[in-house]
């Protein structure tokens, strides 16, 4: 990747910061595309050099960070819904998982991500922690397996892909998700694991939005015996994506 690639990206609302920022972007795109070429995976590296001359980062407190491939804009919140700051490690966690949603997006309509969404968002999550771990060394692989653990801040989707690396390759894994192969997943993952993951997903993110807190506190909210109920349909899902894969 030619560096100077990055010099020319579009960052909004980050102050004094924007070096660190252009820096960091700098530094998870390389990351991933490290441990794409170490894969032999087929990927168009010239294409991404493309997009990301056009990428924007944009500031925006108070809501999730978020990937918008229609604006190819990355979206960075420095503060959560409460308006308490991000740790720097969280910063580069958050930015990580977003740009890998970047990485792998396709040209087009991303049928892939509509289809598989919930393994569409825990592979890029674990992924995620593949690429922190590359680039921040022992102590940022550390913070994410004690504070961040996984999409959901629990650890369990952290543990169930973890589980998948182990019975698939990582290459395998990143071949069906940059290649976003639709017909090719399910023989890879397994039918029933991916619809476990959606329903898992769709649950219980509509929980945690529906709280509109924090996902530490969501967390503590539904580890209230007034939430075991929605715990229970959880632990169904989590037993199935587990049993399946
Ligand atoms: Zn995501």
């Amino acid at each position: 990747m030619n560096p100077e690639v990055f010099n020319v990206i579009q960052i909004e609302g980050l102050g004094d910061e924007t070096e660190e920022y252009r820096n960091l972007t700098g530094n998870i795109v390389n990351g991933a595309c490290e441990i794409i070429e170490r894969h032999s995976i087929s990927y168009d590296f010239g294409r991404l050099e493309n997009r990301i001359a056009s990428l924007k980062i944009v500031r925006r407190d108070g809501v999730g960070h978020e990937w918008s491939p229609d604006e190819n804009t990355l979206y960075v919140s420095k503060c959560n819904q409460d308006g308490r700051l991000y740790s720097d490690e969280e910063m580069i966690i958050f930015a990580t998982h977003e740009l890998m949603h970047f990485v792998s997006e396709p040209d087009g309509h991303d049928e892939f991500g509509d289809k598989y969404f919930g393994f569409n968002e825990f592979f890029t999550e674990y992924l995620s922690f593949l690429v922190v771990s590359k680039i921040g060394g022992i102590n940022l692989e550390s913070y994410y397996k004690h504070n961040s653990k996984g999409y959901f801040g629990d650890g369990r989707d952290f543990d169930f892909m973890k589980k998948l690396t182990d019975r698939i390759s990582i290459g395998q894994l990143l071949d069906v998700y940059l290649g976003r192969k639709i017909d090719e997943v399910e023989s890879v993952v397994g039918a029933d694991a991916l619809e476990a993951m959606n329903s898992y997903y769709d649950y219980n993110y509509r929980l945690y939005e529906a709280m509109g807190v924090p996902l530490k506190r969501f967390n503590e909210i539904m580890a209230n015996p007034l939430f075991a109920p929605q715990r229970q349909i959880v632990d169904s899902y989590i037993n199935t994506i587990n049993s399946s894969i």
